[in-house]
């Protein structure tokens, strides 16, 4: 899904093209470029953590067990005492072997011990503990109120905002209320509602379809099985997940595209494919924590740790991180980074939960407002 800029306006969104490739519900909705993520290598700082930004909403990080830091060969590693190894610190001449000790001390750092499997343990369910206490109102950003509701909106998130889904779905259902109305509809009429959503006629077909199937096959009704749910028209694991964690209450992990950066620059797992990446973070975590756990990745993802700079300076858990530096750390720059309610704009979901608006988020906008 496309990042929200501080008008509420999509930012990264292509213009795009009715006529192009059917979009499905399993490409990566919206967040389309994954750039190519260099998280190995930093270490989270051995100084203070940089303080979560200014925001009231973004809760200050206790003092996290930061992983031991990988030997630094920058300015950090000069020998104790402050001196620098360089040219500037030889005003006297050193003795050989001293100075054999401070090129060793500074040259050939000792490499960083593996993280053993119960310390990722450890260190993950940390960072998930802390998440949900920076984000305590987590929850899906497509507004539904009932399973029919949220796997129509799934099913149009692909390639595109749950901001501008959330903006769009009211007209659906309020003209097309159940799968019998949405499998009967002329699909032309759909496609002028869905047309803001882009891909609108891939998704009227999508959505047509998917309805045809549950009225054909599960007499109208959204099933709650896996197995089921992964054969309807343009419903593949990630939807499948996202109904099922929130609509029925089914443990699932979602592995968008922001999940997928995410572990990787915390090392989670080395998987590249969702399935992988699903079976390998799930091992990390008792099951009961999938849905929630979902949900914090997503939002840390959408608000802090974007995918083009993230926003270190301002990241509560970046003493848990091995990629901090990765991207802005000066607090004031990184502060400004954030997004949604931690940046002071405003949501994706136009009818949020109170738990958020409780937390000082703030509904967006209709389709058309201004802003
Ligand atoms: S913003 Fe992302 S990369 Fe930076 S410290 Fe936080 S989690 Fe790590």
């Amino acid at each position: 899904m496309g990042e929200q800029g501080p008008s509420g306006a999509r930012r990264t969104a292509k213009k795009t093209n009715a006529s192009a490739p059917p979009a499905t519900a399993e490409s990566t909705p919206g967040d389309r470029a994954v750039p190519a993520e260099s998280a190995a290598g930093k270490q989270a700082p051995a100084r203070k953590p940089a303080r979560a930004a200014a925001s009231a909403s973004v809760k200050s990080p206790k003092p996290a067990k930061s992983p031991k830091p990988a030997a630094s060969s920058g300015p950090a590693a000069s020998p104790k005492g402050g001196k620098a190894a360089g040219p500037a610190a030889s005003a006297k001449p050193t003795k050989p072997a001293k100075a054999a000790k401070a090129a060793e001390s500074t040259a050939s750092p000792k490499p960083a011990k593996p993280e053993s499997p119960t310390a990722l343990v450890r260190r993950a369910r940390r960072i998930n503990r802390e998440l949900a206490e920076v984000y305590p109102y987590a929850h899906p950003e497509l507004d539904f109120e009932n399973p029919f509701q949220l796997i129509v909106a799934t099913v149009l998130s692909a390639q595109t905002t749950d901001l501008r889904v959330n903006q769009t779905t009211p007209a659906l259902f309020a003209k097309y209320p159940t799968p019998e109305d949405l499998a009967a509809a002329v699909p032309e009429e759909v496609e002028e509602i869905l047309r803001p959503c882009g891909f609108f006629r891939a998704k009227t077909k999508s959505v047509i379809g998917l309805s045809k199937a549950l009225v054909e096959n599960h007499e109208g009704e959204v099933p709650g099985r896996l197995d089921d749910l992964v054969k309807l028209p343009g419903v593949g694991r990630k939807t499948a997940f996202v109904v099922l964690g929130n609509a029925f209450g089914r443990p699932g992990i979602t592995v968008d595209t922001h999940f997928q950066r995410l572990v990787r620059r915390w090392k989670w797992t080395e998987e590249t494919e969702p399935d992988k990446i699903e079976a390998a973070v799930g091992a990390l975590f008792p099951k009961s924590e999938w849905t929630m756990l979902s949900h914090h990745v997503i939002f840390h993802g959408r608000r802090i740790c974007h995918a083009r700079k993230p926003a270190c300076g301002a990241c509560p858990i970046a003493p848990l991180c091995p990629a901090y530096g990765e991207g802005e750390t000066d607090p004031e720059k990184a502060k400004k980074l954030l997004k949604y309610e931690k940046g002071g704009f405003p949501g994706q979901r136009l009818k949020p939960p109170q738990s958020y608006l409780d937390a000082g988020g703030i509904p967006a906008p209709p389709l058309g407002a201004a802003g």
